[in-house]
């Protein structure tokens, strides 16, 4: 009984999504750019591209975004010390 209630819950959900859009909110920074998503509603992740626009959060995607912010954490502590 309790999965068929938390069933009815998920598909409401989408429900939710697909009329007003999903709710996303920030999992992960990886740049000052570029974010990770995650919706709270129906759990669907994305994150920013280089162009600007949200793309799904493949597996692809999240070793390109580790990459980026390794670069980019170094990047920022060379800054630091500098100055
Ligand atoms: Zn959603």
């Amino acid at each position: 009984m309790k999965s068929n209630s938390s069933n009815q819950l998920f598909s409401f959900s989408g429900i939710v999504c697909s009329t007003l859009g999903h709710h996303y909110t920030v999992t992960r920074k990886v740049t000052n750019h570029i974010n990770e998503y995650r919706c709270s509603h129906c759990g669907n992740e994305v994150t920013d591209n280089f162009s600007g626009s949200l793309e799904t959060l493949t597996l692809k995607n999240k070793e390109i975004n580790s990459t980026l912010a390794s670069f980019f954490q170094k990047k920022t502590r060379r800054r630091y010390a500098a100055a």
